[in-house]
């Protein structure tokens, strides 16, 4: 019943930097995780391996139950399909519209020949607009990217990923470069998305405050090991 698990995940860089050592790790459906550690401890190499976007040494990534490690083509895209990905940099088209942009997020995982040429159906620009109002951005529709600000900027990242029907969402450092204030419109939207829509999310962050906040269990890691790991209600007895 875990949506992700890693058994004895080992991940070296071909320069010989260590990633991870040795990751044992069960994540259940629903759950809202936050992984914390110092710049360079592996968080950014654990969420990457779960959507192979790093492939691992040695060990084991299932996902679902299955095996993820010998996923390619098919198997790979419905994968990626499945999760959705959110960065610290938000990786829009800066110069189109929010529209524009988070129909993107179709294209890539549902193609058709229209939507490669930028032709997109009613039924698609519906999804646009109710994956905007999941993220309390629908009055900025037709706004241009460049003219929002970061934390608007990534809450369009989030509408884009909606767009593939995601069951995990993966946060890579998504508030690091933003602002307190906005930086909470952005958790509050993935906790929304994991509160009513069921969604798992793993989240990387500095900030052990805000994984306080947001989080159903915090995993601390450093130089590749876990070495922390708690539901928040231990965390909060701790204090
Ligand atoms: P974090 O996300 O916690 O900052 P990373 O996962 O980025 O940590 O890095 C973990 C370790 O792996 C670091 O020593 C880092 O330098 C190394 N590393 C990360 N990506 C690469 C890469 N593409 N090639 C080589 N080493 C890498
Ligand atoms: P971020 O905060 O986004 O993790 P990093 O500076 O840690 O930024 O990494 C940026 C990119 O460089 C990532 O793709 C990471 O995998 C890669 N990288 C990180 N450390 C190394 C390294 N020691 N050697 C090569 N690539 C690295």
């Amino acid at each position: 019943e875990s949506i992700i698990s890693f058994k004895d995940v080992k991940k070296v860089y071909p320069n010989g930097n260590v990633g991870l050592k040795n990751i044992n790790l069960d994540i259940k459906k629903g759950e809202f995780v936050a992984i914390v550690g110092l710049s360079g401890a592996g968080k950014s190499t654990l969420l990457r391996t779960i959507n192979k976007m790093h492939d691992i040494t040695s060990g084991d990534i299932l996902v679902n139950g299955e095996s993820i490690v010998h996923y390619r083509d098919k198997s790979l895209r419905k994968l990626r399909r499945n999760i959705g990905m959110i960065f610290q940099s938000f990786n829009l088209v800066k110069q189109s519209t929010v529209q524009r942009n988070v129909l993107n997020g179709r294209v890539g995982y549902y193609p058709t020949w229209k939507s490669v040429l930028g032709l997109f159906s009613k039924a698609d620009k519906q999804k646009a607009v109710e994956a905007l109002r999941s993220v309390n951005m629908i009055e900025k529709l037709y706004a241009k990217v460049d003219d929002l600000s970061g934390g608007q900027q990534q809450r369009v990242a989030i509408a884009r990923t909606l767009m593939q029907d995601p069951n995990i969402i993966l946060a890579d450092e998504p508030i690091a470069s933003l602002d307190p204030v906005t930086s909470s419109a952005v958790m509050d939207d993935l906790k929304r998305l994991n509160e009513e829509l069921g969604m798992t999310v793993v989240v990387n962050l500095h900030s052990v405050r805000i994984a306080r906040t947001y989080a159903s269990r915090i995993i601390g890691i450093r130089a590749g090991e876990i070495v922390y790991d708690q539901p928040i209600e231990n965390v909060k007895k701790e204090d």
